[in-house]
């Protein structure tokens, strides 16, 4: 089983994945936690030429092709052998990430980054996304500074990003929860728990 955590710039999914992965592992469960982009030895690679700030000027459409190739070598090394031996995969960004920052913030055709993504992953899509919902100038008013290329984008590019989220989530409610990341950390958690309860394997 695939869960993917999804939100723009400081909405929690970091802390919440982990909460997740911790809760899942008490309750028996093998748990692989991962994250995007930069999984992999060569994710790492790819993470820095995509927010080493010297990247500047980078095209949109490499920038999303780089994004599909991180994500191409993640599915392939780590998620879909953890998948096989029955694991429950945890990952901090996935497919919609793309479709959010290079098709809403970027202002790429959004069909043909998913065609990118589907080739890019063989098809495998999450079975559930978390969607952690904040609005962007308090997400980034989380951070002392913007501590990357992209979280260095003006606060327009940062809402696109945000009204993309929603938009994807409102167009496939049953495979998505979108949580208001405004409110406390513990009541975020228990509505991540109640959910992901429902999908979970005996
Ligand atoms: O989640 P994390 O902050 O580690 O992600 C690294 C950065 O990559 C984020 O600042 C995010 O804005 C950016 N990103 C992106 N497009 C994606 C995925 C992540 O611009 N598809
Ligand atoms: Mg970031």
């Amino acid at each position: 089983m695939l869960i993917a955590f999804e939100g723009g710039e400081g909405a929690g999914k970091t802390t919440q994945a982990r909460l997740a992965a911790i809760w899942l592992r008490d309750h028996g469960y093998d748990v692989v936690t991962t994250q995007e982009p930069g999984a992999t030895k060569i994710g790492m690679r790819l993470r820095a030429i995509l927010l080493d700030k010297e990247s500047a000027g980078l095209s949109s459409r490499a920038e999303t092709l780089l994004y599909a190739a991180d994500r191409a070598d993640h599915v392939a090394t780590v998620i879909e052998p953890a998948l096989q031996r029955g694991a429950i995969i945890i990952t901090d960004r996935y497919i919609d990430s793309t479709l959010a920052y290079q098709g809403y913030g970027r202002n790429l055709p959004a069909d043909e980054i998913a065609q990118i993504n589907e080739w890019a992953t063989g098809g495998l899509v999450a079975d559930l996304t978390i969607l952690l919902d904040v609005p962007s100038d308090v997400g980034l008013g989380r951070f002392a500074s913007p501590a990357d290329r992209i979280e260095s984008e003006p606060q327009e590019f940062h809402e696109r990003v945000r009204r993309g989220f929603r938009a994807l989530a409102e167009a496939e409610p049953q495979r998505y929860l979108v949580v208001d990341a405004r409110l406390a950390q513990a009541d975020i958690t228990r509505q991540i728990q109640d959910r992901v309860r429902e999908i979970l394997p005996d």
